[in-house]
């Protein structure tokens, strides 16, 4: 590498800086959609205009609401146990705790699949369904007059 102490043909990082040979010729509009602004979460790293949080911060919460998922459904398997336990009674050998426990993370399971079948359901059908029930409401309500 041939470093010319001059300064002549000597160029920085290209990233570093931005050559504008170029006119620019934007509007105060177009200037605020391209403008940054600190994050409102973190105030540390910059966003565009558009964005609510950086990615960053949208990484974090994706994270946390993860966390907070396990820590429910592990607070489920547990109360399911408690509720096994107790019908099985105080003298519970240890391969009814550990059946129990299988049982309890099985039923948990169970429902957290009725429970996303169901959202599927929602999504696609509910729309569906539910103008069914208003036509058949309405066909009762109309049906005396008729
Ligand atoms: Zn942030």
């Amino acid at each position: 590498m041939d470093i010319q102490v001059e300064g002549s043909n000597n160029r920085v990082a290209g990233r570093d800086y931005l050559e504008l040979n170029a006119q620019l010729s934007l509007t105060p509009e177009q200037l605020q959609v391209l403008a940054v602004k600190p994050c409102p979460s973190c105030e540390v790293r910059l966003v565009t205009a558009q964005a609510q949080t950086c990615n960053h911060c949208l990484r974090e919460r994706v994270a946390n609401d993860q966390k907070v998922k396990v820590g429910f459904v592990i607070f489920l398997v547990f109360m399911v146990w408690g509720w096994l336990l107790k019908r099985s009674g105080p003298n519970a050998g240890l391969l009814e705790l550990v059946e129990s426990l299988i049982a309890a993370g099985g039923i948990v399971l169970c429902g957290m699949l009725l429970l996303e079948m169901f959202k599927l359901w929602w999504v696609c059908y509910s729309e569906e369904f539910f103008s069914a029930v208003w036509r058949a409401v309405v066909r009762l309500v109309n049906g005396g007059r008729k």
